[in-house]
């Protein structure tokens, strides 16, 4: 007897119970292979394919197009034999299942939801019913783990659950069978799968057939109308002339009121499906007018268009739910500084608004329908007026984040002059991201505002009392939240209360003060330029920069090649900097530590030896592993990965020179430079000349050493030369430092520098203000020659010499003048969003100057990725951080007073010796100071600076109290525990706190 097989109705969404039937692709009797389209149905978010698992032919009765079926039940058959177009009626019918991984008898399936945008498959964590149990319609029978967290898995028909069951801990496909519903307990299978992380693997367990005398039940296919709601069953508009429209879709529009004419589709051959129709967005007039109206009595007159215009608005309000937050501002020092800068309020009030915003863009997005957010970078404020009939007028000041406080006085008097006579052009006042109603000036003591679709957020203004004036933002819900509204009316309030620091020198200062950012850079969105290109974005150097970059753009769906002329990701940072150098300081340590070991009362320890071939063989093996795991995780994510080296041949063309075979070119979208910067060798003589014997080495090939050198010359005292010398001294060697300036250690804070100095000199000898002379001999016999401040002249013998003299961008053959990009110095100039001076090219890391830091290339990467993304992102090097791996270690976060103080901050600082510290004195780490920087005004902490041993660890806390702008009050209250070094933030924040205190009242 031949075989009939069901083709049912998939469920395609949790959401989806039903789905209406858009196209049949094949006809009765037509021959089907496995994976064949044959239909295509329309769920409640798109069309989607129907794809039959069996090969055979297609039979009747199949249901009716814009027939709406309910999920797992039959579309039409698949049967064995050639010919039979329509199976009989009471046929006994096999049913199969929509995917192969678990047959299953008759039952409809109870499917993996899709649970969020990403999720491709969930693991099974519980099962809250049993096989055989009675399930309600709405139960949740399961709970599954998505990529974002554990959700329920809810049924949406009544039955009992029957196996076979997905085993806890299985791995299961979105839209594939977890478990069934058959609607007879004495059906039910209770047997259990066990799905592989490979989960398309067909699970062979055997399932009973149905039997004989009780034919599984099929539903057939339903010719009822689709409901789309239990409230409508609207008639489905007519098809748009010359269109396609989903049934669905029609049915959707009759209901949401949506005209058809006129829409885009984004179904196959742009027919018009349910989700354009949602996104057709009524106007805010359709929005009003559909709500239902309450009679009023009286005679009525008709509105203006402008009354009309804020009725619809007010009314389509109605759409968003909002909340207010209020916070009370004393607004004396901004009024006179205004004054001062002869700017109105409302003028230093908007550019306050929008400073405050460049650290809460959220503030100046919008809710979209459906589903999506508008992000925008641009400020334009509406700001009410009076007009002189006594209406209210929104004009918008448009740019403000880019414009100085003189230009927008500018713009501000003509919109005023043109508001109070209600001429405006529509350009003036249509399309604010935020807006601002001051009614201060007519007395009311609190009031809220209404935002309208496509702001997120309104602020009012009431008038000044005795605990300063209420700014209340009502925002929209869906935008943003509690949090976000308070962070942001607490910046507004230190921004407004301390208008020195930003609007003495007008925008320009006021930016960098505020935002830490230079205020040039704060220009519109960049996204990848349209085209047909090879890659949308490449990426030149796969150091930290260029890796974090590409593989943010790759995790976003962004096709991205990364060109790196060395075998493996990681660049400078694993090959020739952090990674190995560290490997040499763990070993350093352990020498180190073990020297103090007998006054803790341990003997014996303090005689440890260098096994130079193992320490070699760790660092070897920590830098391959490394290396192996990054290039494993980028191709893993998609990055295309080419060895070879990148040179630009015009704006959208790069050469790649691989190591092998033919140089090739790609075309490109948008670029990202992220090269690094090799050591810089200055010209002193025989420094340069003897690199290539090995007798003068750099940062570059220091690795290539074949045992640590009896005697180093280092010439420059900076983080690599000092992290270099104490190694090194660690681990035996007499070293001798010379550098030309009066101090070492210029990048690190003065006192830090300082004490950190005094320790090192106790080690090796340093040489300041020294004159080089010239680097001479061979490798284990070289003569470094120098004279001292007084010029005094003398010859160190070494068996090396490093040139710790810096690093330096090199960017010669990018051939970066054929594509507009230009250079600072040898370093790449770019804005705070790291974009160059041609539009569609970024640069990051050390190519860049600045620190020359990992984490800071990583960072800048991500920024840029970001930008390339749409979202306007900056770096901030006021948070950024960095260790000298010296001991104590140095460290920094954010700003020093100094630094603060450059910046028109009003900074404070307190510091505490290690060694007054508990843990310090009971492990001798007694070494060092930790200090915190706070903002006078504000009491955040700007910044904090350490000279301890484990600064590599306890800096993470500096970074969240900078990077989370911590005040001293809660570092103060926040508990540490006894007995850590982490106790001295507390202490630290207390004293501070304690000494404004006093000097407060003074
Ligand atoms: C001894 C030493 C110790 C250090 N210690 C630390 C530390 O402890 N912490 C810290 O944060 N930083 C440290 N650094 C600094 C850190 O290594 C760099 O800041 C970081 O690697 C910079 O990253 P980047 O992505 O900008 O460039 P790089 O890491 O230099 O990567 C650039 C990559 O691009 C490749 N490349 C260059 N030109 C081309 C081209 N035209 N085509 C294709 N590929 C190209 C290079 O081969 C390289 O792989 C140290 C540096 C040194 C030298």
């Amino acid at each position: 007897m031949s075989q009939h097989y069901a083709i049912t109705m998939p469920q395609l969404s949790d959401t989806m119970t039903e789905g209406v039937v858009v196209t049949w692709e094949k006809q009765p009797g037509d021959r089907v292979e496995r994976g064949d389209i044959v239909a295509t149905v329309e769920t409640d978010k798109a069309i989607m394919d129907v794809e039959v698992f069996k090969a055979g032919y297609l039979a009747g009765p199949l249901a009716d197009v814009g027939a709406t079926i309910a999920v797992g039940a039959a579309l039409g058959y698949i049967t064995d034999t050639a010919g039979d177009v329509a199976i009989a009626a009471g046929e006994v019918v096999e049913e199969k299942a929509q995917t192969e991984m678990i047959p299953h008898h008759a039952g409809t399936p109870i499917v993996m939801p899709q649970l969020s945008d990403t999720m491709t498959e969930g693991v099974v964590v519980t099962w809250e019913k049993q096989p055989g149990e009675a399930i309600k319609r709405g139960d949740i029978v399961a709970t599954v783990e998505t990529d974002k967290a554990i959700m329920d898995v809810e049924v949406f028909q009544d039955g009992f659950l029957s196996g076979p069951i997905a085993d806890v801990g299985s791995v299961v496909e979105v839209g594939h069978p977890m478990a069934f519903i058959v609607d007879d307990a004495a059906k039910a299978n209770d047997t259990g799968v066990t799905i592989s992380a490979e989960h398309k693997v067909k699970d062979t367990h055997k399932v009973a057939p149905p039997s004989a005398d009780k034919p599984a039940h099929i539903p057939m296919p339903k010719a009822a109308p689709a409901q789309i709601s239990a409230a409508g069953n609207v008639p489905p508009v007519p098809r748009p002339q010359g269109r396609q429209a989903s049934p669905y879709a029609r049915k959707v529009a009759a209901q949401l009121g949506v005209n058809l004419t006129g829409l885009a589709g984004s179904g196959p051959s742009g027919v018009i499906v349910a989700a354009d129709v949602a996104r057709a967005r009524p106007s805010m007039q359709e929005v009003a007018h559909s709500l239902p109206q309450v009679d009023v009595p009286g005679q009525g007159r008709a509105m203006t268009s402008m009354e009309k215009a804020v009725s619809h608005a007010m009314t389509a309000s109605l759409t968003l739910p909002t909340f207010d937050v209020t916070v009370n501002i004393d607004t004396a020092a901004l009024t006179a500084a205004a004054k001062a800068n002869k700017v109105s309020v409302t003028v230093a009030i908007a550019k306050a608004c929008s400073l405050a915003m460049a650290k809460f863009p959220r503030m100046n997005w919008a809710y979209q329908p459906v589903d999506k957010l508008v992000e925008r970078a641009n400020h334009d404020f509406g700001v009410a007026v009076m007009s002189n009939d006594g209406g209210l007028v929104v004009p918008i000041l448009h740019g403000i984040e880019k414009k100085s406080l003189e230009a927008l006085q500018g713009d501000w008097t003509g919109l005023v002059e043109r508001a109070r006579v209600r001429k405006l052009a529509p350009s003036e006042y249509a399309n604010p991201t935020f807006t601002i109603s001051n009614m201060g000036m007519l007395g009311v003591s609190h009031f809220t505002a209404i935002p309208t679709p496509g702001i997120a957020a309104i602020l009012a203004i009431a008038a000044n009392g005795p605990q300063g004036t209420p700014f209340t933002i009502t925002g929209d819900h869906r935008v943003l939240n509690g949090a976000d509204v308070a962070l942001y009316l607490a910046t507004l309030k230190q921004t407004i209360e301390a208008p020195d620091a930003w609007m003495a020198g007008g925008a320009t200062v006021a930016t960098e003060a505020v935002t830490g950012k230079a205020a040039t850079v704060s220009a519109p969105v960049s996204p990848i330029p349209e085209g047909n290109w090879d890659f949308p974005v490449v990426v030149v150097g796969g150091g930290p920069g260029g890796e974090d970059c590409a593989r943010d753009l790759a995790d976003h769906g962004v096709k991205v090649m990364m060109v790196n002329n060395e075998p493996f990701p990681g660049g400078e940072c694993l090959w020739r900097g952090c990674i190995p150098s560290k490997a040499w300081r763990a070993a350093a340590d352990v020498i180190r530590n073990r020297a103090h070991d007998a006054e803790m009362g341990v003997d014996g320890t303090n005689t440890p030896k260098l096994n130079w071939a193992q320490v070699e063989k760790h660092r070897r093996w920590v830098q391959t592993s490394r290396g192996e795991m990054a290039l494993k995780a980028d191709k893993g994510m998609k990055i295309d990965v080419r060895e070879g080296y990148g040179e630009f041949v015009d704006a959208h063309t790069l050469k790649i020179t691989p190591v092998e075979g033919e140089p090739y070119t790609v075309s490109f979208g948008a670029a990202v430079i992220a090269t690094g910067a090799p050591a810089f060798v200055p010209p002193i003589p025989g420094a340069r000349e003897n690199l290539a014997t090995g007798g003068v080495v750099t940062s570059d090939t220091i690795w290539n050493l074949a045992s640590p050198p009896k005697k180093l010359g280092i010439v420059g005292g900076g983080v690599i030369g000092v992290e270099m010398a104490q190694i090194f001294r660690d681990f035996g060697t007499e070293v001798l430092m010379l550098e030309r300036n009066e101090r070492i250690l210029a990048e690190i804070e003065d006192e830090i520098a300082k004490a950190l100095i005094a320790s090192l000199e106790k080690e090796i000898t340093v040489v300041t203000s020294a004159d080089i002379k010239e680097a001479s001999g061979k490798p284990g016999a070289m003569k470094l020659r120098y004279a001292n401040k007084e010029g005094v002249e003398s010859v160190f013998d070494c068996d090396v010499v490093l040139m710790a003299t810096g690093k330096r961008p090199d960017t010669s053959r990018l051939n970066l003048d054929k594509v507009g990009v230009e250079l600072d110095g040898a370093a790449i100039k770019v804005n705070a969003r790291c974009q160059t001076s041609a539009p569609h090219i970024y640069a990051v890391g050390d190519v860049i100057g600045g620190y020359m830091l990992a984490h800071t290339a990583a960072t800048q990467g991500r920024v840029a990725a970001d930008n390339l993304l749409g979202h306007a992102s900056e770096y901030n090097q006021d948070r950024d951080c960095g260790v000298t791996f010296s001991r104590p270690q140095a460290g920094f976060v954010g700003l020093s007073v100094a630094q603060a103080k450059a910046k028109g901050i009003d900074a404070v600082e307190a510091k505490m010796p290690m060694s007054i510290d508990a843990k310090a004195m009971i492990t001798g780490e007694t070494e060092g100071m930790i200090k915190l920087v706070a903002d006078k005004v504000t009491g955040r902490i700007i910044g904090v600076h350490y000279l301890a041993d484990h600064t590599d660890t306890l800096i993470g806390i500096g970074v969240m109290m900078v990077a989370g702008e911590m005040t001293l009050t809660q570092v103060a209250k926040a508990i540490f525990p006894h007995p850590t070094q982490t106790e001295l933030f507390g202490e630290l924040a207390r004293r501070l706190l304690n000494r404004l205190r006093r000097t407060a009242k003074k």
